[in-house]
């Protein structure tokens, strides 16, 4: 019998999906459980990437006229209650602060003292106190647009949480934008998306596809959500943004009133939109193998590691010279408007050190001893390729060519998740089959099945509410015109055979 391979992280993604994600988030450091139920503590080799991710962000929201700001963590309960089927939509989730004082009870310990006139609920999302600045700042169209973003933390209490997932606390961006007239708040609406869908495609090296979503799995309050799915190595989808048209109703909520050209008092039209930390989430699960997170090289905390081989002392002083000429060599160069982020990593802790590395994802590791040195080579592996492929280059042509290994590595990354999607995405017309796809074999296990389903749906609730009851399957996204699986083609409904006006993407979801 074939000996079963060594991986660095256990169990396999086959063996155990859920689990292997947990142990690659441990292995990769990237962030560890808090005291706090439901909160991590995000780790540098974690915020890192959340860093890389903001920063190429912000420069493309800068790029369409956004500005950033910042509004308060505390809303009062009051403004929640504005709009209905927003604070019905947030109501189970709320952390909500009822005191403002600790005093010592009659047993010594503290208690909560000093009842606040109107409870304050910590921001689940912020487009209630934002609107109530709005209100004020908008009074004429040529107060129009504003353009507004914050970074900021949110709280959703969360009863099952997985990190970067889903947490009760989470890191993100919500973009916040006002409008005079309802075509460029809609134009905005995808405008934003499509910065979302770059990010995702172009640093993230993840495929998405763009969509509106169903009435039922719409932002609560908003007119329209627009959204990017993925497909993860589970062949669930992952939500990686969303984009929200919000009408008139949060501005006549918060009372954002304009004059128009035309001296006529109106409301306002906007927007939100927003992604988190759930991306890094994302970026583990599509992309990782059983030994570890591999991060695409744009957004990696670190693009090499130099692993210093010394076996005799007197190797050390010429190598680690040697190694920290290469070090600077490399970080004189810029990769996509970042210089090189270069480690050197000389523990003597032995074959540890390379999996260290291997573990965390990083794009490119290069040994290099005496014996290297004398032919002016080094030994270089890359992360998208298995660990047991290392090559020699010549030293120059190595430095000469890091930019272009990376992008190939980012590129191959795509690729690879690309053709995953595609292979599990299928075209099903007939319902059992439909049933079947989203059947795992063995009900007892968690085991990796289904994908994508391109199928009809007639347009009503009941039926998603149907298929999610029996299967756990939701409708992702309603592509948009020649986006993937789009096909203007009708047909009739997988579960109900009504008259159906397009293809939707199903799959079951995080
Ligand atoms: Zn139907």
């Amino acid at each position: 019998m074939a000996k079963k391979p060594k991986t660095a992280v256990t169990p396999t993604r086959a063996e155990d999906y859920p689990e292997w994600y947990q142990q690659v988030i441990k292995a990769s450091d990237l962030a560890e459980r808090s005291p706090v139920r439901g909160c991590m503590v995000i780790k540098p080799w974690g915020y890192s990437l959340w860093e890389n991710i903001m920063r190429s962000m912000d420069d493309m929201f800068k790029q369409t006229g956004v500005k950033n700001a910042y509004f308060p963590l505390f809303i009062p309960l009051s403004f929640l209650e504005k709009e209905a089927e927003h604070v019905e939509g947030f109501a189970k989730e709320c952390a909500v602060v009822t005191h403002h004082r600790l005093e010592r009870g009659p047993d010594g310990g503290l208690v909560p003292a000093g009842v606040l006139a109107e409870p304050l609920v910590v921001r689940p999302t912020s487009e209630t106190i934002i609107g109530d600045s709005f209100s004020k700042w908008v009074s004429s169209y040529r107060d129009l647009p504003i353009l507004i973003n914050q970074w900021a933390n949110v709280v959703r209490w969360e009863m099952r949480t997985r990190i970067f997932l889903r947490t009760s606390e989470f890191l993100w961006q919500e973009g916040h934008t006002v409008h005079a007239t309802e075509k460029e708040a809609r134009e905005r609406t995808r405008l934003m998306l499509d910065v979302y869908a770059r990010e995702a495609s172009e640093y993230l090296a993840m495929p998405v596809i763009k969509g509106c979503k169903t009435p039922s799995e719409r932002f609560p309050g908003a007119v329209d959500t627009l959204c990017i799915e993925a497909m993860m190595q589970d062949r669930r989808a992952l939500q990686a943004g969303t984009s929200h048209f919000l009408g008139q109703n949060f501005s006549r909520a918060s009372g954002i009133r304009f004059q128009g050209a035309d001296e006529i008092e109106q409301f306002a039209w906007t927007t939100s939109w927003g992604s988190s930390t759930r991306l890094i989430g994302g970026v583990i699960m599509i992309h990782g193998d059983d030994d570890g997170i591999i991060v695409p090289p744009r957004i990696a905390p670190a693009h090499v590691v130099l692993l210093p081989i010394i076996r005799k002392p007197e190797e050390s002083e010429p190598v680690l010279d040697y190694v920290n000429r290469l070090a600077q060599e490399l970080r004189d160069k810029r990769y996509h408007g970042r210089g090189l982020v270069v480690e050197i990593d000389n523990r003597d802790i032995g074959g540890a050190r390379g999996w260290d590395w291997i573990k965390k994802g990083i794009p490119v590791r290069v040994e290099i001893g005496p014996r290297d040195i004398a032919k002016d080579s080094v030994f270089v592996g890359r992360r998208d390729r298995s660990h047991k492929d290392k090559r020699n280059m010549v030293r120059d042509q190595f430095v000469g060519g890091i930019v272009g290994i990376l992008d190939e590595i980012q590129t191959a990354l795509y690729e690879r998740a690309r053709i995953y999607r595609d292979e599990h995405t299928v075209t099903i017309d007939d319902k059992g089959a439909f049933y079947r796809y989203f059947t795992p074999d063995d009900l007892e296990k968690p085991e990796i099945h289904g994908g994508f389903a391109l199928s009809h749906w007639c347009g009503s609730a009941e039926c998603e509410e149907k298929l999610k009851d029996d299967l756990s399957v939701t409708i992702r996204c309603i592509p948009f015109e020649g986006e993937f699986g789009h096909s203007a083609e009708t047909g009739r409904c997988i579960v109900c055979e009504e008259k159906s006006a397009q293809r939707v993407v199903y799959a079951k979801a995080y």
